[in-house]
């Protein structure tokens, strides 16, 4: 790649299937694969990230919300498309773009089926959420009564998946309860599924589920960290390849003198004489505030540059006292060496959130390994 002359995120589409084709390769061959590109796809581009999957045959996609599949489908996309936290005030227009409902509790799977009636559709493909320990969104197992009921009593709706959500799969120590909460998605799933006349498809893994229980892939997993690069274990990381590098450039040197401060608040006081650069990104690219005060580094010609003082809405100051550089070099915020992880760690936060707050403004750029 050239040299960075502004604020970029490059992001290696050849690594994006590198990843899908490792994590593919932990599947028995009949099982789907979908792909989980909400938030942008984890703050890169779900428009590009999923039309490049299609090329490589992804089964199915899924986003948090109904805006985010409305984006795919006038983008192009015509895979099926997951929608898993629709909210009732979107389903018409869920419906009116062909896009597949997670329905998680009574009062948004009546309105469905009332919304769908009013339309004369029937047969719509809906997948049933379970809550099996996550106590996030999902039907309980004492619902299944009432939820068989209802799914009996309508031509309105045809179940295309049933699934569930671990709540703590990248963690050895709680190996106990995620085998107690796949013993309670089976059992649940496999009686919901013996009163219908077909077979839908059960999901229940994210990427840890994925790589670290392979006995409860069922006919589907739910990959998204994965395939952006991250396995949420030194081992698994190994393994996969992070898909994004965040770069910018030194827009100005100063030299300060003893008792000098920087920034806002001048949070930064200097003990002696220093040289310091000024990078354009700030806490409206996502780079959080929390990074600021010595907490979080960039790289400028492999050396480490801490950030000082506060971070500010468009830009951050680091001390390059030590490092030969000048203005217009590049700064790697993160790349596959630098990686996320080494952010986010100091600041107790994982991979997910600092991917996924990369803001708006920061310009993309797609690129495949020669
Ligand atoms: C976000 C999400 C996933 C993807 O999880 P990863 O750990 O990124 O693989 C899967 N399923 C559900 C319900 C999700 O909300």
């Amino acid at each position: 790649m050239p040299k960075a002359k502004e604020t970029v995120l490059e992001i290696n589409l050849s690594a994006l299937k590198q990843n899908f084709k490792y994590l593919k390769s932990k599947l028995q061959p009949s099982t789907k694969f979908m792909a989980v590109v909400k938030a942008f796809a984890y703050g890169s581009d779900a428009i590009e990230i999923a039309k490049y999957l299609e090329t490589l045959g992804i089964d199915y996609f899924s986003v948090a919300y109904t805006s985010e599949g409305v984006a795919l489908r006038k983008a192009g996309i015509t895979t099926p498309i997951l929608v898993l936290h629709p909210q009732a005030v979107n389903l018409k227009q869920l419906i009116a773009y062909c896009l597949e409902p997670s329905l998680y509790q009574f009062n948004i799977l009546n309105e469905f089926i009332s919304i769908l009636d009013k339309e004369h559709k029937t047969n719509y493909p809906v997948h049933i959420k379970l809550n099996t320990g996550l106590n996030r969104i999902g039907f309980s197992k004492n619902d299944c009564g009432e939820l068989l009921k209802t799914l009996q009593n309508t031509k309105a709706i045809h179940l295309k998946g049933i699934f569930s959500h671990l709540a703590a799969s990248e963690d050895i120590n709680e190996i106990e309860f995620t085998k107690t909460q796949i013993k309670t998605f089976t059992n649940v799933a496999h009686m919901l599924s013996q009163q219908l006349q077909h077979k839908p498809l059960l999901h229940l893994c994210n990427t840890s589920g994925l790589l670290n229980y392979p006995e409860a892939h069922f006919n589907m997993v739910r990959s998204g960290i994965g395939l952006y690069g991250f396995g949420n274990s030194e081992i698994q990381n190994k393994n996969l390849k992070p898909i994004a590098t965040l770069k910018s450039v030194i827009s100005q040197i100063h030299y300060i003198q003893k008792g000098d401060t920087v920034g806002y608040n001048r949070a930064y006081k200097s003990n002696s004489p220093q040289k310091i650069a000024t990078i354009p990104i700030g806490h409206a690219d996502g780079i959080t505030r929390q990074l600021g005060n010595g907490k979080g580094f960039v790289y400028i010609n492999q050396k480490k540059a801490v950030i000082i003082g506060n971070v500010c809405m468009d830009m951050i100051m680091v001390n390059i006292t030590e490092i030969s550089c000048k203005e217009g070099d590049e700064v790697i915020i993160f790349d596959t060496t630098h990686t996320i992880e080494n952010l986010a760690n100091p600041i107790n936060t994982i991979s997910y959130e600092i991917l996924a707050s990369i803001s708006q403004r920061v310009k993309r750029i797609f690129y495949r390994d020669k």
